[in-house]
């Protein structure tokens, strides 16, 4: 097995900084693990075979990609680091951003997060370490690679990947009209809605959760958010959000949530009553119950 020497480059095409800074807390904070890669951060992009790179790839910062990846060792691996990189997050829809960079370079690893965790940043350099060694041997690239740094953990209150309890979510759509990266999508069918979130654009800011009527959608103290480029469009929370037979005219509805009915409804069967029948036929039994 060919001896490897990772060596690292970093080119920002863009970034805000924040995952810039997280680079180098990870670079130079021991406990993240970093030093036990072995690896080396070089000046000269000739010099090395791991690209890291920040930033959604604006206009401007294009040619100095490509003119990197021209010059980097063969062969090398590319590890696009920050939400930004992976999908453009924020800025996805500006006139200046011609990313994400993968339309441009044949990404291995992407750490999502905004910016990602300096634990997330380790780890998506040590699994493009072990992409190079397959690259190097001439081995065939895995679909994924176990988690590598296992020992790392977040306190209870950090906002990580987010969640939802589709018993709660009425698909009222207020989530993905204030996610400011559009990584919340909310489609209809027959049977109801679905509703997903893209882990790989969301920013973690919260504001989803914030603005959610119901406490539907949450934030975990999850980040597991370094995936190789094939797992890049499968990382999406899908969930069914199915609707209700009302037992009083046989429409389909939507069922308001049961939490937020219980906060409206004081009284149990209220609650029962007002959960089993469609907004229509409830107002009309709400106003036969007021005025007889
Ligand atoms: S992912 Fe977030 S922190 Fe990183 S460059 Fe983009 S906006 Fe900045
Ligand atoms: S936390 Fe919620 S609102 Fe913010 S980017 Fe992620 S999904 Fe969108
Ligand atoms: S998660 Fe909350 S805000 Fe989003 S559709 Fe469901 S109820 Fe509405």
């Amino acid at each position: 097995m060919a001896k490897i020497i990772p060596k690292i480059f970093r080119i920002n095409t863009g970034s805000c900084n924040g995952c810039d800074v997280e680079f180098v807390a990870t670079a130079f904070v021991d406990k993240f693990h970093i030093t036990s890669l072995n690896v080396e951060l070089v000046d000269d992009v000739k010099d090395a075979n791991l690209l890291v790179i920040t930033g959604p790839l604006t206009a401007r910062s294009e040619s100095f990609l490509k003119n990197a990846l021209t010059k980097l060792r063969k062969p090398f691996v590319v590890v696009g680091v920050g939400t930004c990189s992976v999908s453009c997050g924020i800025f996805r829809d500006s006139y200046a951003i011609n990313g994400p960079i993968d339309k441009f370079v044949a990404v291995d690893v992407n750490v999502a997060g905004c910016p990602p965790r300096p634990e997330s940043i380790a780890e998506g350099i040590a699994k493009g370490i072990k992409v190079l060694e397959q690259k190097l041997n001439g081995e065939v690239i895995p679909k994924k690679i176990d988690t590598i740094f296992s020992d790392f953990s977040a306190p209870a209150s950090f906002r990580g990947r987010m969640d939802l309890n589709a018993d709660m979510c009425t698909g009222c759509r207020t989530c993905e009209t204030v996610c400011p990266s559009t990584a919340i999508k909310i489609s209809e069918d027959a049977n109801g809605f679905i509703h997903k979130i893209w882990h790989n654009s969301c920013c973690y800011c919260g504001n989803c959760a914030y603005f959610c009527p119901t406490g539907a959608i949450f934030s975990t103290n999850s980040f597991d958010t370094v995936k190789l480029q094939n797992e890049k469009y499968s990382d999406v929370n899908v969930s069914h959000i199915f609707y209700d037979e009302c037992t009083c005219c046989g429409e389909k509805y939507m069922p308001p949530s049961r939490g937020l009915l219980s906060k409206s409804y004081i009284k149990e069967d209220r609650n029962k009553l007002n959960a089993a029948i469609c907004s229509k036929c409830r107002k009309e039994e709400n106003f036969k119950r007021m005025y007889g």
